[in-house]
């Protein structure tokens, strides 16, 4: 039992307060019985072993098994399954599952200021987001953010950019925005209502059906990938991009604090660990199949794609900023994370500049 506290706390976190399982495990025989296993609840916001969403989740509940020798035994719920999609953050508050996978913007009726953990329209790319999460004081800032509610982020998976959306109308110029309406999420959606647009919250699960039966008249999702898989190019006439409002989407692991502490301290490192093998992952992922989905979809299904007029886009990024300027007004928290953000995003942008805008741009094709 000393033992095995001792190699617990060497494992770095001294995060240990009341360890009620590891004590009841350790009182009998703990020389020759193999150290306890864990079971914890992991609850998502995505359709079960939906791709790369989903999988991600259960790739990170298999990585969590593997690394801890099966010590943590993770048990994957679809959104759904447990708890709907839209309370999975509330599930890992109260301790109805020890942990979660989503995306930060979901929570933005709780915590607005979570936005800006997930996607920020005209922000930072995937590779942006990492750096300023990592090196640039983002994460420190996310735990702030989550800590009055006993639950602790993580960097769980990366989207890339995505896409601008599916369309059954034709955007010309800003006035086609009017009366749109359109599913799309977090700070994406506001600046669309200033445009004159008529944002809807609608799951995944249901857009395809809504978006066929003229509920709404354009969605976004992910991006190729994804977005073939939902089979929205059978309910849609034309494909837009740039994904303007989700320009590198941060998935999050959402860890219950009280059950994370109870963790010895290697398993601690392992579940962190796992989460941030996933964030890598995931993008790889998704850049390696958006790229084949998209051949798919232009070759096989004939889609029509098309970039949002410049005009169009000048405007968006002109109501986004304003619209994430009024966010950091809402309270000293959100004006610290958005000073930040945005001295990284400028200071980034001179160095992406001269770095992958740069070469993207010579590379050509
Ligand atoms: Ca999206």
């Amino acid at each position: 039992m000393k033992r095995r506290d001792f190699l617990g706390s060497a494992g770095g976190a001294a995060l240990l307060a009341g360890c009620g399982q590891q004590d009841s495990a350790a009182t009998a025989d703990a020389v020759s019985t193999p150290q306890e296993t864990i079971h914890w609840k992991l609850v998502t916001t995505w359709p079960r072993n939906f791709p790369g969403l989903g999988t991600g989740a259960n790739n990170l509940a298999r990585l969590i098994g593997e690394m801890s020798g099966g010590r943590l035994q993770i048990k994957v719920f679809g959104a759904g399954e447990l708890v709907p999609p839209m309370e999975v953050f509330g599930a890992v508050m109260q301790g109805t599952a020890e942990m979660g996978h989503g995306a930060a913007y979901y929570w933005k009726g709780k915590i607005e200021t979570a936005q800006f953990f997930s996607a920020v329209p005209f922000g930072l790319t995937a590779q942006e987001m990492n750096a300023w999460l990592m090196y640039g004081g983002g994460m420190e800032l996310w735990r702030e953010v989550y800590a009055p509610f006993g639950v602790i982020p993580v960097m769980a998976g990366n989207s890339g950019v995505q896409m601008a959306g599916w369309f059954n109308r034709e955007i010309n110029r800003v006035e086609d925005l009017r009366g749109l309406k359109m599913r799309i999420p977090g700070l994406g959606g506001e600046v669309l209502s200033r445009a004159g647009g008529v944002p809807v919250q609608i799951a995944g699960g249901e857009l395809f059906t809504a978006l066929q039966t003229g509920v709404i008249d354009a969605t976004e999702w992910v991006g190729p990938y994804n977005d073939l898989a939902l089979g929205l190019h059978k309910a849609a006439k034309y494909y837009y991009y740039p994904g303007w409002h989700e320009p590198g989407t941060t998935l999050e692991a959402l860890l219950n604090r009280e059950a994370f502490a109870a963790l010895p301290g290697d398993l601690q490192h392992i579940v962190i660990n796992a989460c941030h093998v996933v964030n890598g992952d995931m993008l790889a992922e998704y850049t390696a199949r958006n790229n084949a989905a998209l051949k798919t979809l232009v070759e096989e299904h004939a889609v029509d794609v098309r970039r949002l007029p410049d005009k169009v886009l000048e405007r968006l990024r002109a109501l986004s900023d304003e619209v994430v300027a009024e966010l950091a007004g809402e309270d000293a928290l959100s004006g610290k994370v958005y000073e930040s953000f945005s001295r990284f995003r400028e200071q980034v942008t001179a160095w992406s500049d001269i770095s992958e805008r740069a070469y993207l741009n010579v590379r050509g094709s």
